[in-house]
């Protein structure tokens, strides 16, 4: 795992590494994706590093909260988007590439076309509330 010094998002929030830096604040840094799903997709990221969701404190997630829905709302007005997704991998399986967290602001057209997930499947008899249960004791 690349943590501090080696981290491309650490080298980015260091300046090391050049960025499209849209905002920066005491805990949190934003820039633009390099390979855009849309043009203004943008990634915000804590200044610490943490490896993914699971390990970011709660106290930074409440600072980065807010500043997740002021990101999107300019992103979607400064590109006049239809809507905005609000995306995080955690996980080489879950997609995670880069393993410094962050969200993903990406802006969405009424007619880009873009699915989510392939497909979607239904619970068979009662599996739905026995996964409920147990995800309730695993809280
Ligand atoms: P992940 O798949 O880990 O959730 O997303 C990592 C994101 O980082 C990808 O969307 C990728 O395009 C972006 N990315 C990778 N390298 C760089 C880089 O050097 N600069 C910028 N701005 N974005 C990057
Ligand atoms: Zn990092």
């Amino acid at each position: 795992m690349f943590m501090g010094k080696d981290c491309l998002f650490c080298k980015i929030i260091r300046g090391e590494i050049p960025s499209a830096k849209i905002y920066e604040d005491e805990h949190s840094f934003a820039f633009l994706d390099i390979n855009p799903v849309n043009p203004g997709h943008t990634l915000l990221v804590p200044k610490r590093h943490f490896t993914n969701l699971y390990e970011t404190s709660d106290e930074i997630l409440k600072e980065l909260a807010p500043t997740i829905k002021k990101l999107a709302i300019a992103v979607k007005k400064a590109v006049s988007a239809d809507g905005i997704n609000i995306g995080m991998n955690n996980d080489s399986a879950a997609g995670q590439l880069i393993f410094h967290a962050h969200f993903h602001i990406i802006p969405r057209r009424a007619e880009d076309g873009f699915k989510h997930w392939r497909s979607k499947r239904a619970y068979k008899d009662d599996e739905m509330n026995m996964l409920a249960k147990k995800i309730k004791a695993s809280l």
